[in-house]
């Protein structure tokens, strides 16, 4: 399996940008991107060829965005050199570095590429990290889409908005470091977080309503949708049911039942 991607065919950056048009990238928009490079690849110019094409599709009145957040809270953040975390995979730390790119000053980093890519990533640092005025919610303020490109609804940062608006009340405690006066300075705080992988269910609200469009990024597998629209829908799934998104405690998930402590 894992050598799979070597059978399939390279794809060019103009037919990306053409899959990206299809599926509904809107010209001159703003469009925050989750995505694994592994599921679509190869395309011409590797990861930065993916940035590439996106850009092509989106024009240069797009603005393009990636989550680029550390992975290291012991490690004071520094936006020029701390590394974007693994787990976002190699797109983000490769827009980070292109000519013209710009990141967020604090360890819950965005990066973005276009014309408004200041307002997205210069906020402060908010606790919890992605709470209204934070990067993600920039994008969904100025009407932006959301492209998950071959991973799913658990990787989609908007979802914790949804939460915070919706009113979930578990947290779970992390810290950063931060340089503060010349010296590291650690921050512990509490987050809307859990295991995630029962975001999956914005799937069926999503496609219920109409507003998620599904096609292929490259080879990989691609749900494109408004942040407005599904923020608005999570929110009110978790206004019903507050604790929609964490496994039941039968489940056995340790971050869910980490969360769910935090209920006291
Ligand atoms: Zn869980």
């Amino acid at each position: 399996m894992p050598d799979d991607w070597k059978n399939r065919r390279e794809m060019t950056q103009d037919e990306v940008a053409a899959q990206a048009r299809a599926l509904g990238v809107r010209e001159g928009g703003v469009l925050l991107l989750h995505t694994s490079y592994r599921a679509a690849r190869p395309v011409a110019g590797g990861p930065a060829g993916l940035i590439a094409a996106l850009r092509d599709a989106l024009g240069p009145q797009g603005t393009l965005a990636v989550p680029c957040w550390t992975g290291d809270g012991d490690a004071p953040f520094d936006p020029e050199t701390t590394p974007a975390a693994e787990d976002l995979g190699v797109v983000p730390e490769t827009l980070r570095r292109l000519p013209g790119a710009r990141r967020s000053a604090h360890p819950f980093a965005f990066a973005a590429i276009g014309p408004r890519a200041d307002e997205i990533v210069n906020t402060p640092m908010l606790f919890p990290a992605h709470a209204p005025g934070s990067p993600v919610a920039k994008v969904h303020d100025l009407g932006g889409q959301v492209l998950l490109a071959g991973c799913g609804h658990d990787a989609n940062t908007s979802l914790h908005l949804a939460e915070l608006i919706g009113g979930a009340p578990y947290r779970i405690r992390h810290h950063v470091t931060v340089m503060d006066a010349g010296a590291p300075r650690r921050i512990e705080f509490d987050e809307n977080d859990s295991c995630c992988a029962l975001f999956a269910r914005a799937d069926g609200w999503l496609r219920a309503a109409g507003l998620q469009r599904e096609g292929l990024i490259g080879h990989a597998p691609s749900r494109l949708f408004d942040a407005q629209g599904a923020v608005r829908l999570a929110a009110q799934q978790v206004r019903r049911d507050p604790l929609i998104f964490l496994h039941p405690a039968e489940a056995g998930c340790a971050e869910c039942d980490l969360a769910r402590a935090s209920l006291g």
